[in-house]
C-alpha cells in the first residue's frame, strides 16, 4: 500500500472542503471497500478524509418518508424498527449481503459507492478500462460468468456488487448529496448510477466532493407482499450472480402497483419496467410471472459464459413475485 495522508472530518462542510480542495484525496467511511481496493493497489488516493463520525447517522421519519443517515452502518440500518416495519425488502437486501463483520463496519454511503468486483478490476496486471481508460476490457473475452447480460458496452462488461441498491431502486429512493459552498441536490435512485457506455471510469452521477449526506424513501404500500431473492454461488461471503427485489400492492384479485429490480445482471440495478408495466391490473398469479419475466429478459445479451443468467433471471424473477404475492 502507498503512503497517503489521513483526516477525521467532524462536519460535512470540513469533509467536502478537504475533498474538493486537495486533487486526489477520497473519502472514507467504513473503509470495507476502499482499504481493500487500495491494497491491491486499483485505488491510489493521496489523502483519506473520514466521513464516518460525522453525525449522519439516525433513521428517521419525515412527513411520507423515511430518511436514513449516510453514515449509519448497514446493520444498524437493516435492523432498525422503522426500516423493518416500512421497507422490510430493503432489511432483507442487506441482511442477504457480506457478512455480519462487514456490515457492522459499512456504512450506507459507502455501500452506495461501492466498486465492481470483476476479477480484472482488481487485477492490475490485466487491461481493465475502469481502472485505466482505453487499456482494454480482459472480461468481454474473458472470464465472464458473473458479468452483465443487460446494458453492458464494448468498454465495460461489469455489475454493480450491491444488495442494498437493488431493494433501494425498487423502492424509488432519492439519494441527497452535498458538494462545495453547501450546494445540496436529490438524486432519484434510478439516476444515481450509471451504465458503462464509453466511460466505464465513472459509476455513477456523484461529482468531484459531493458527499452523500442521506437516503430518503418514499412511504408505499408494498410492506405486506415483497421478497428479496439472492441467488449465489454460497450461502454467505458471495456476491449475486442475479438477485431480485420483488414488491406487490394487490387490490383483491388484481396487481395494483409492482417493484421489480434486478441485482448482477447489469452496472448499475435494473429496474425490470417491461416487466412492471405488463403486471399492472393482472391477476398474482404464476402464468402472468412468468409472461412477464419473458417480456423483461427478451432483451438480455449474454456473454460467453453467462448465457445461464438468462433462464436464471427469468425463474429469479418468478419465484421472488410469487413469494411477494403470499
Ligand atoms: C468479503 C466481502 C464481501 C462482501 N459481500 C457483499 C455482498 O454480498 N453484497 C453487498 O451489497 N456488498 C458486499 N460487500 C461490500 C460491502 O457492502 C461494501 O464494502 C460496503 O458497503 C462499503 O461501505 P464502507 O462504508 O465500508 O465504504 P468505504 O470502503 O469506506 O468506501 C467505499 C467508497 O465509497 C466512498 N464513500 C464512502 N462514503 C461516502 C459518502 N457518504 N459519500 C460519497 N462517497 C462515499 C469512498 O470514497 C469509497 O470510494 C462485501 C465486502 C467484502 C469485503
Ligand atoms: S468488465 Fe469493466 S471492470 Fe471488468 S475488466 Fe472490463 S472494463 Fe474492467
Amino acid at each position: 500500500m502507498r503512503p497517503f495522508k489521513y483526516q477525521s472530518a467532524a462536519t460535512v462542510k470540513d469533509a467536502v472542503g478537504a475533498v474538493s480542495k486537495s486533487e486526489g484525496s477520497k473519502f472514507i467511511a467504513g473503509g470495507t471497500n476502499l482499504v481493500d481496493l487500495m491494497k491491491e493497489d486499483v485505488e491510489r488516493p493521496a489523502a483519506l478524509i473520514d466521513v464516518s463520525r460525522i453525525d449522519l447517522k439516525q433513521v428517521r421519519s419525515e412527513g411520507d418518508s423515511v430518511v436514513i443517515g449516510a453514515m449509519a452502518k448497514n446493520t444498524d440500518t437493516a435492523n432498525h424498527p422503522l426500516v423493518r416495519m416500512n421497507f422490510p425488502l430493503l432489511s432483507q437486501a442487506i441482511f442477504a449481503g457480506a457478512s455480519a463483520q462487514i456490515r457492522n463496519m459499512a456504512t450506507n454511503g459507502g455501500n452506495l459507492m461501492q466498486r465492481t468486483r470483476c476479477v480484472y478490476f482488481y487485477d492490475t496486471s490485466m487491461p481493465c478500462n475502469k481502472r485505466e481508460r482505453g487499456s482494454g476490457c480482459g472480461a468481454k473475452e474473458g472470464l465472464n460468468r458473473m458479468h452483465a447480460i443487460f446494458g453492458w458496452s464494448d468498454e465495460c462488461v461489469a455489475v454493480h456488487p450491491s444488495d442494498m441498491c437493488v431493494a433501494l431502486a425498487a423502492l424509488d429512493a432519492v439519494v441527497k448529496v452535498e458538494g462545495p459552498e453547501g450546494k445540496t441536490r436529490d438524486v432519484p435512485f434510478s439516476a444515481f448510477h450509471r451504465l458503462p457506455g464509453d466511460d466505464p471510469t465513472r459509476d455513477n452521477e456523484l461529482k468531484n466532493g459531493e458527499l452523500i449526506t442521506s437516503i430518503t424513501i418514499p412511504k408505499n404500500k408494498f410492506a405486506g407482499n415483497s421478497y428479496y431473492l439472492k441467488v449465489r454461488d454460497r450461502a454467505s461471503y458471495a456476491f449475486a450472480l442475479v438477485s431480485v427485489a420483488a414488491a406487490l400492492e394487490l387490490d383483491g384479485e388484481k396487481i395494483k402497483d409492482v417493484r421489480i429490480a434486478l441485482g448482477g445482471v447489469a452496472h448499475k440495478p435494473w429496474r425490470a419496467r417491461k416487466a412492471e408495466d405488463y403486471l399492472r391490473g393482472k391477476a398474482p398469479k404464476t402464468e402472468e410471472f412468468e409472461k412477464a419475466a419473458k417480456l423483461e429478459l427478451a432483451d438480455a445479451r449474454a456473454l460467453e459464459h453467462n448465457a445461464f443468467k438468462v433462464p436464471l433471471a427469468e425463474r429469479a424473477i418468478v419465484r421472488a413475485l410469487r413469494q411477494a404475492s403470499q
